[in-house]
């Protein structure tokens, strides 16, 4: 049986076993999430995590070396970032509208008295900006500071372009350290349906269902944002800028990723299936994933940006505020803002929604209406933004591509 269609069977069993267990057995269900959904999960996870820095490094070094000429780098980075700002506009557009014309905070009842949040403190998105580059970059690998990584990756690779055939055994040692790296991928990836299914078991079991009744609206809207900017964007960039690539067969071959986002809720978890996949089935070339997908994977969260637009309308709604144009513009604005300073890891998208209200000045408590149910959210939202990132990889590779045919050179590799 394929990968795919392992994980996609674990999560339908996961599922299952953890809405059955909580409506009908929850002390079952305590039992078996302490001693089997858990312990699974958690075994995944940190095999995975595991891998997670080392790739980073030695794929985005080996990334920037293939890319040979410093000005290929400049161009592709360009227009990677350009993609990802554009493309989390559309999201936010497309969140907005749609809690616009439904309303998901004008139906229902929402007890606003005893909601309270401790509105953590987000750091702000100029500092992570600015410390992007690390003073110590040993300490960026041991805390996992995904930025300052990807930007010493990135110099020791425009070093190695640089210095050429002296540096060639550097080069290898660092190719083949990728090689182990890929290899683990695969190995640790068989792990990943039961790890699929006890992460899921356990996140839908400790689910309170009377949360999600009162919140349906709110999540049928995330949802179908979440799946009308796939569609209509990624399924449009694969096409129209892809080299008229059919859209379901590019979301076919990246569904084992999609998948193991949606349980791992960790865009920097999935990031080694990510890039192996995109590599393997989607047949980006290794330079090009390599600088697209880590750095999408830190700062391009299309998801995020949907579930924040929609959260903050629905809480000017539960509110009873009334919020203005401009006003809605500095939403969209913030919230691009915040998808970019959201880590990678679960829950972050949530602790940067305060951000986005206090720009507009709504109650940052608005934020405890939704916590409850935020954890379904943040599976399928994470599914978005890894897909977001293998969407531009395509449109670059293609850009690539009819940029070489024109000069007649060979493709990037
Ligand atoms: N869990 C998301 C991710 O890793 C971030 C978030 O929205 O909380 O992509």
């Amino acid at each position: 049986m394929k990968l795919t269609t392992k994980i996609i069977i674990a999560l339908i069993a996961g599922a299952v076993v953890g809405i059955t267990l909580n409506i009908t057995a929850p002390g079952v269900f305590s039992v078996l999430d302490t001693w089997l959904f858990s312990p699974l999960g958690k075994i995944f996870l940190n095999l995975i995590s595991m891998l997670v820095i080392p790739i980073v490094l030695f794929s985005i070094i080996l990334g920037f070396n293939g890319l040979g000429d410093p000005k290929n780098l400049g161009r592709i980075g360009v227009r990677t970032i350009l993609y990802f700002i554009f493309s989390t506009f559309i999201a936010l557009s497309i969140a907005i509208a749609l809690a616009l014309v439904f309303k998901p905070g004008e139906v229902g009842e929402f007890n606003t008295s005893s909601a309270s949040f401790e509105a953590k403190e987000a750091p702000p998105v100029s500092e992570t900006l600015l410390n992007i580059i690390p003073s110590n970059p040993f300490a960026a690998m041991s805390s996992g500071d995904m930025l300052q990584i990807i930007v010493f990756a990135g110099f020791i690779g425009f070093a190695l372009t640089m210095l050429g055939e002296k540096t060639k055994g550097i080069v290898n040692l660092i190719q083949q350290g990728n090689d182990i790296m890929m290899y683990l991928v695969g190995v640790v990836m068989k792990f990943a349906p039961y790890g699929a299914f006890g992460l899921l078991a356990s996140a839908i079991g400790s689910q309170g269902f009377s949360a999600i009744k009162a919140m349906g609206l709110y999540m049928t809207i995330v949802i179908a944002a979440l799946l009308l900017h796939m569609l209509i964007t990624y399924g449009g960039t694969v096409y129209f800028l892809g080299g008229k690539r059919n859209p379901f067969k590019f979301f076919k071959g990246f569904s084992p990723a999609m998948g193991v986002a949606f349980s791992t809720s960790s865009s920097n978890a999935v990031l080694p299936l990510s890039m192996e996949v995109a590599q393997s089935n989607l047949k980006i070339p290794k330079s090009i994933s390599s600088f697209v997908q880590p750095l999408g994977a830190t700062i391009n969260m299309d998801g995020t940006a949907i579930m924040q637009g929609v959260a903050t309308i629905f809480i000017a709604q539960v509110y009873g505020i009334d919020l203005s144009f401009g006003q809605l513009l500095t939403v969209v604005l913030t919230a691009v803002l915040a998808s970019i300073g959201t880590a990678g890891v679960p829950g972050v998208g949530l602790i940067m929604l305060a951000m986005v209200l206090q720009s507009v000045n709504l109650p940052v408590e608005g934020i405890a209406l939704i916590l409850g149910i935020d954890r379904l959210l943040d599976m399928a939202r994470t599914a978005v933004n890894i897909t977001g990132d293998a969407a531009c990889a395509v449109w670059v590779t293609e850009a690539e591509r009819k940029r070489k045919a024109k000069l007649n050179e060979n493709p990037v590799q």
